[in-house]
């Protein structure tokens, strides 16, 4: 086959833009979206595709680039791993550069068919932040880490070489049948600003506005759903880790070591009410840069991580000095799996959320592949549930 023809892009205002005849408008170059184009380039090279998104590629404000990266069966139902498995294979091979690496991940607790504290032997770097009395058993779970934002950039960049056209700095809203298309730039005043607007009509349009796009929907077209989002922070702790040093999961926590530390990941427990404005809380009567539901968390962990308790931890001062995205909820559930629906005619919402890191590429293949026409690959649950 002969090499495709690269597609085009727009990365500011000075570039003039001309609305073509896309097959397929996607919004939003998340890893969904950045996924979800690459693989209608694979599926249907004969259809013309555009990615919009409203900031660069990957977007520093969007979920994706504070994601995890934590790849893992654990917790996963069973007819969901053959594709995780699709998908694990993905980040390995098209994927190698987003920094993928094998880890173990263990589960601290009162169960598992491992001693905690023998396990520590294994590790000396965690008998400072674990304290074995508190979770004395552990159970042992494969898993695999890689940089999420690495992965949608390396997906943004072969799917424009496959064809696909890229507009950035361009916010999205949705209109029937299409999308309004605002470019913005910046004012020397440092202003964002629209410079200039465009319809855009096409036969499909996939919504991957991470944690935005129900509000679109909801928005541009009047579709209600039960789809939600929630603030997450992932405070770092400054301990020693090492390239084999594994995930841990404890008290509710997840702690991913990361560039010589630690990021932990703290539960989703429900969501956010609309119009919630993340806030740091106070702890003994200090300002921090973390939202109250998560100190707590931290607090209710000392136990078995003392670490949390000492310096080490990054608690801020204020909401900035912390890392935080909206992520959001498929169905409003904390627990929700990465999930796609037809919510209009034509209009499919794609959403990610908290365990894109081990379903986010095969939900978008999911997506792809039915709009393209083709059979899932084998051993794949046939379809997620409709709504
Ligand atoms: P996901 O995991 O679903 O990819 P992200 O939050 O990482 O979630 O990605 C969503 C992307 O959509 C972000 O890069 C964000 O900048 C972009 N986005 C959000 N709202 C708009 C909008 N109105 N127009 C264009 N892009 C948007």
């Amino acid at each position: 086959m002969a090499p495709a023809t690269a597609g085009q892009v727009w990365a500011h205002v000075g570039q003039p833009f001309k609305a073509a005849g896309w097959d397929v408008l996607v919004l939003g170059a998340g890893r969904m979206g950045t996924a979800v184009t690459l693989f209608l380039r694979d599926l249907r090279p004969e259809w013309r595709v555009l990615l919009v998104e409203e900031g660069g590629l990957p977007n520093e404000d969007g979920a994706t680039i504070l994601a995890p990266g934590l790849w893992t069966l654990a917790g996963l139902p069973e007819d969901r791993h053959a594709e995780a498995q699709w998908g694990r294979a993905q980040l390995e091979g098209r994927f190698g550069g987003a920094g993928g690496q094998a880890r173990t991940l263990l589960s601290l607790g009162q169960d598992g068919e491992e001693d905690t504290g023998a396990l520590l032997t294994r590790h000396p770097e965690l008998t400072g932040m674990v304290d074995p009395a508190g979770a004395p058993r552990a159970a042992v779970h494969e898993a695999f880490t890689y940089r999420p934002g690495a992965l949608a950039l390396a997906a943004g960049q072969a799917a424009v070489r496959a064809g696909a056209d890229l507009l950035l700095n361009t916010r999205a809203s949705l209109i029937p049948g299409g999308a309004c298309l605002e470019r913005l730039t910046v004012t020397n005043t440092h202003q964002i600003v629209t410079h200039e607007t465009h319809e855009v009509q096409a036969p499909q349009v996939v919504v991957a506005l991470g944690a935005a796009g129900p509000h679109a929907t909801e928005h541009g077209l009047g579709v209600h759903t039960r789809h939600a989002r929630a603030y997450r922070q992932t405070p770092r702790l400054n301990v020693p880790t090492s390239d084999t040093t594994p995930v841990l999961h404890a008290a509710g926590l997840t702690l991913r070591p990361q560039s010589g530390g630690v990021t932990i990941i703290p539960p989703v427990h429900h969501r956010d009410p609309h119009g919630y404005a993340p806030q740091g809380g106070q702890l003994t009567g200090v300002p921090t840069g973390l939202r109250r539901e998560t100190l707590e968390d931290l607090v209710s962990a000392l136990e078995v991580l003392p670490a949390l308790g000492t310096d080490a931890l990054e608690t801020g001062r204020s909401l900035a000095d912390v890392p935080g995205a909206w992520l959001a909820l498929p169905h409003g559930d904390p627990a929700g799996l990465p999930w796609h629906g037809e919510v209009a005619p034509g209009v499919h919402l794609l959403l990610g959320g908290p365990q894109a890191d081990t379903l986010g590429l095969s939900t978008a293949y999911r997506l792809a592949a039915q709009l393209a026409g083709v059979a899932l690959p084998e051993g794949w649950a046939p379809a997620v549930s409709p709504r």
